[in-house]
């Protein structure tokens, strides 16, 4: 198997973008640090409204999360709206809840309009009850997100069992909002964008340092320094350096497997309107297919770790017991990638200094809320207007026992996995 930090979505990414590293001191109305989805967003939309702007991005483009998750396009947050409400107050959580029920049209709208070639696909998506308490959990999802005006459907097993091609499960939510996309191709057409609008790119440039000097914030990078009115730093679980602002998280791995393009006999059964799905496992299962018809199949776990011969032997029966069809199907690549979980599962904006704001901890719901963060960031920071914000700023977001946790669900993962993949 491939190294597992080389996903499919850098084989099948049909955009490449050129940014080359910074080599020289630069000025800017807004210094955007990381190239994911939130920091492209943020990017593109101050590019829009005319102000100078450059993105700085260690890697390469989509390194991060954005280049690495399973591309389901979520209406929402992982919580059910009335834990929404509960954790940050009733008006804040229904602004929270609107803005991101919109989400997916954010993003579906801008692939239109900058005809990026990231696979779209809006046929909505399935959370499959995995057991009779699953699909109580999908019963009360179902009712809160329809009075929140949420036009999901719930379905009958016979329903799931057609729309997934497999009697694995006992019921499904089905969100006609959401969909599916090439996770990359989508971060890569972002940056293109707000390149055309005119913000500077630059990758392999790691900020190092930041300081507040006389007004305005100084980034270096090895190759040049950006001095900067203001800064938005979208590093998620992928910050390097930078420690005085380092955003507090959870370190979640959840790992993938694709197969070959599954024959055209193959698909006639499996996902016959191409929903993308995951279930209600506490150590959840996701599955979908992209557009040349390879099945993904992905589950908590981290690849890099003696765990893998747990999970690559799980996922192995998973797909199996899903179906049966493709229990010979040999997997072509499998990676993993970092999720930056908080407590709450509440994504947090941190105001780092004056004029600068950090985003994180989608808690692994960040195509859409990542871009909707992004924007709104950037709105906020341009117009001097902290009402624009999606969520208040907070002055600090702690986490405790992070490594301890991080631990138990690598060690609940493998443990799960492994009785499991022996059963
Ligand atoms: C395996 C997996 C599956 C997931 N599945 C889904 C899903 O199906 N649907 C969904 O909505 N969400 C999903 N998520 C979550 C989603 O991918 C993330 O929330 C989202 O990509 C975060 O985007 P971001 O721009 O904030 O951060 P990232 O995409 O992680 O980007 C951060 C960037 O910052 C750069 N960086 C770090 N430090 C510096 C520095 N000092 N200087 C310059 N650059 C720096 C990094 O190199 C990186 O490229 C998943 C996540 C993972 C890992």
């Amino acid at each position: 198997m491939n190294d597992p930090e080389q996903s499919l979505w850098q084989t099948t990414c049909a955009e490449t973008v050129t940014a080359p590293p910074l080599t020289a001191d630069a000025a800017v109305d807004l210094a955007v640090i990381g190239g994911g989805y939130t920091g492209c967003s943020a990017a593109l939309t101050a590019a829009r409204a005319g102000a100078s702007v450059c993105l700085l991005e260690a890697q390469e483009i989509g390194f991060g999360g954005s280049g690495r998750n399973v591309g389901l396009v979520n209406a929402g947050l992982w919580l059910p709206p009335d834990d929404i409400r509960a954790h940050i107050g009733t008006e804040p959580g229904n602004r929270l809840i609107d803005l991101l029920a919109k989400a997916p049209s954010d993003v579906f709208a801008l692939i239109d309009e900058y005809d990026i070639a990231c696979e779209p696909v809006r046929n909505g998506t399935l959370h499959c009850a995995h057991s009779a308490s699953g699909l109580k959990d999908l019963q009360t999802r179902h009712a809160q997100l329809s009075e929140a005006g949420a036009p999901v459907e719930l379905l009958s097993a016979d329903q799931a069992g057609e729309r997934t091609g497999s009697q694995a499960f006992h019921g499904a939510l089905f969100d006609p909002r959401a969909g599916t996309i090439q996770p990359l191709a989508y971060a890569v057409g972002l940056v293109r964008a707000a390149s055309q609008a005119g913000a500077r790119v630059y990758t392999h440039s790691p900020v190092q340092t930041m300081a507040y000097e006389a007004g305005h914030w100084v980034l270096m990078t090895p190759g040049g320094t950006v001095r900067a009115r203001s800064v938005i730093q979208a590093t998620n679980a992928y910050h390097l350096a930078l420690p005085e602002t380092a955003p507090a998280y959870v370190p979640v791995y959840y790992f993938q497997y694709a197969t070959a393009p599954l024959t055209e006999n193959l698909r006639a059964s499996i996902l016959p309107r191409k929903e993308g799905c995951w279930d209600t496992g506490l150590i959840m299962t996701s599955f979908r297919l992209d557009q040349a018809g390879r099945m993904i199949i992905g589950g908590m776990g981290d690849l890099g770790h003696a765990g893998r011969v747990a999970h690559s032997g799980w996922v192995r029966r998973k797909l199996a017991e899903l179906y049966p069809q493709l229990a010979d199907q040999p997997f072509e690549h499998g990676w993993h990638g970092r999720i930056a979980m908080t407590s709450d599962h509440i994504p947090k904006i941190t105001q780092i200094g004056p004029n600068a704001l950090a985003a994180h901890g989608y808690s692994g719901r960040g195509i859409g809320p990542g871009t909707v963060f992004g924007r709104m960031t950037a709105e906020s920071l341009l117009a001097d207007d902290p009402s624009l914000l999606p969520v208040p700023a907070v002055s600090e977001h702690r986490e405790n026992w992070t490594r301890v946790r991080r631990a138990f669900f690598e060690s609940g993962a493998a443990l799960t996995h492994l009785i499991r993949a022996r059963v």
